[in-house]
């Protein structure tokens, strides 16, 4: 492994922060307890900047605005082709502002500045497109009913919405939440996690300059126990939409049920398998492998974090992992030589440093890193373990960092029992050039997106989301719009008629 400079000699300006406050109504607004914390730059454990508090009152405010956009503001009534113009406009927006808000999240959340500023944000852009072309195109369907009554489907827009959004990739799940829901005529309350909270507050300063009405997106800022806790169990909001950690999943689904028993979508934590048959270039597969594992220090909710390879090229693939992990850059995520940054924070940091212990004293080899860098900041190096057995807590248990635990398997059927016992379902990758392999493989596994020969490829007509403890629901795609919409069923008697 190799450490790249720091940001300084990587020569990037770093912008002022603008956003600060909470964003209710079309405001920027302090919280009403006038509370502030500290959001900070995980480089250096510095503080980038205090960042409004929310709690449960505003919670109140803000779930207030957005029933009042519903219930009697223009958004919801909108002719839905003027919906996809201010959607157009808010992506065009965005798309003009990239450079900015993609450092904000690479700061926020230690994100490797160039991929957020090339991927993540124009993906944002790209979402709302989509959502945007999606607006007038909701429509129910004619029934055909057994009796003398005509029916008919109506889709409404479900209502007010409160998103709660994870750390690990603040922009596209912003996008992947807040999109649908106004093209589907939804008015919302986003609240961003306590790690990341700057690009949300910029997403909504853009909504407001194209034209979105007051009220219609606002942002609380705060931490998951009191604001996202509040959203959570709010009798008035209509339907939450989470993405985040399966522990709190399972509260929020006890906050809704305990509450109004407003619907709840989940997308939630991952132990992916990724698949590597004898038959693959293994030249080409292992850096897909690594990088399935430790793209983003392993903060992705589909890391492919247990690899499984065939036993006739387990040698030669793990001495090539071996010999990528020594050229892998570690450090700052502004320098476009680095691979990947720091852990979000110190809780994270910490958390993977004992999973790396718990996998020592479990008996696996380390064959690759298993330390902090000896800096400033949260850096971990890429780890690789080997002689991982399948009950190992560090096979069975989400790390959310760069640690890739790596077994061998002899057959087919084998892997495909050892690949589904897990508790989660997210994803899984599936490396093979045998067409037989690869359909068998993709149609046993129990995830809801199977990856065959690469990883990551998402696209916004693409539903995604988990089986099992991995969550229901799906973000993007048509699925993705679904979810924010009711359907109603009209029903009249008809007479006399000829069909
Ligand atoms: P962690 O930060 O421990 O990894 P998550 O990744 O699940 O937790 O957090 C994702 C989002 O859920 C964040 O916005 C966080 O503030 C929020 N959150 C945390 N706890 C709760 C809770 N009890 N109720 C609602 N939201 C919560």
């Amino acid at each position: 492994m190799l450490q790249s400079k720091d940001s300084s000699e990587a020569n990037f300006k770093i912008p002022n922060i603008k956003f600060t406050k909470l964003f209710i109504n079309g405001e920027f607004v302090d919280s009403v307890s006038g509370n502030t914390f500290e959001t900070i730059d995980p480089r250096n454990e510095e503080v980038i900047a205090r960042i409004a508090e929310g709690n449960k009152y505003d919670v109140d405010l803000a779930v207030k605005a957005a029933r009042e956009a519903f219930d009697n503001g223009p958004w919801p009534r909108l002719p839905p082709k003027e919906r996809r113009r201010i959607m157009l406009k808010f992506a065009h927006l965005v798309l003009e502002h990239v450079e900015e808000i993609a450092a904000l999240d690479a700061m926020d959340a230690g994100k490797l500045f160039s991929d957020v500023k090339t991927s993540e944000v124009p993906n944002v852009a790209e979402v709302l497109c989509y959502y945007a072309g999606a607006a007038d195109k909701i429509h129910g369907t004619t029934l055909k009913m057994s009796s003398e009554i005509q029916g008919y489907t109506l889709l409404e827009p479900i209502g007010v919405v409160g998103h709660i959004i994870p750390w690990n990739f603040p922009s596209q799940v912003f996008a992947y939440k807040v999109a649908p829901a106004l093209a589907a005529g939804c008015t919302m309350v986003v609240k961003p996690a306590e790690q990341t909270p700057l690009s949300a507050l910029y997403y909504a300063y853009l909504a407001k300059q194209a034209g979105i009405p007051d009220g219609v997106i606002n942002v609380v800022t705060g931490f998951g126990h009191t604001a996202g806790a509040a959203l959570s169990s709010h009798m008035d909001v209509d339907k939450i939409s989470f993405t985040g950690s399966t522990e709190v999943g399972r509260l929020i689904m006890q906050a809704a049920a305990t509450s109004n028993l407003k619907p709840v979508s989940l997308e939630l934590g991952g132990k992916s398998p990724f698949i590597v048959f004898d038959d693959v270039d293994v030249d080409q597969v292992a850096p897909l492998a690594f990088a399935g594992a430790i793209y983003n220090k392993g903060e992705v909710c589909v890391a492919g974090s247990r690899l499984f390879i065939q036993e006739g090229i387990y040698d030669k693939f793990v001495k090539k992992l071996e010999e990528i992990a020594k050229t892998w850059v570690v450090g700052d995520p502004f320098d476009p030589n680095t691979r990947h940054g720091p852990q979000v924070d110190k809780k994270q940091f910490a958390r993977v440093l004992s999973y790396i212990e718990h996998g020592k004293r479990e008996g696996a080899t380390l064959l690759t890193g298993g330390n902090a860098l000896d800096r400033k900041g949260y850096f971990i190096e890429p780890t690789i373990f080997i002689n991982v057995t399948d009950d190992m807590k560090i096979a069975k248990e989400e790390i959310f960092g760069p640690v890739l635990s790596v077994m061998k398997f002899k057959t087919v059927e084998e892997v495909i029992k050892r690949a589904n016992c897990t508790k989660y379902g997210l994803a899984a990758g599936v490396m093979t050039n045998n067409l037989n392999i690869a359909n068998t493989v993709s149609r046993s596994i129990r995830a809801g997106v199977i990856w065959i020969n690469c990883y990551f490829g998402l696209d916004p007509d693409c539903p995604f989301g988990g089986y099992k403890s991995s969550g229901f629901e799906r973000d993007l795609g048509m699925e993705g719009l679904h979810k924010y919409l009711q359907v109603k069923s009209i029903a009249t008697p008809i007479y006399n008629s000829p069909w």
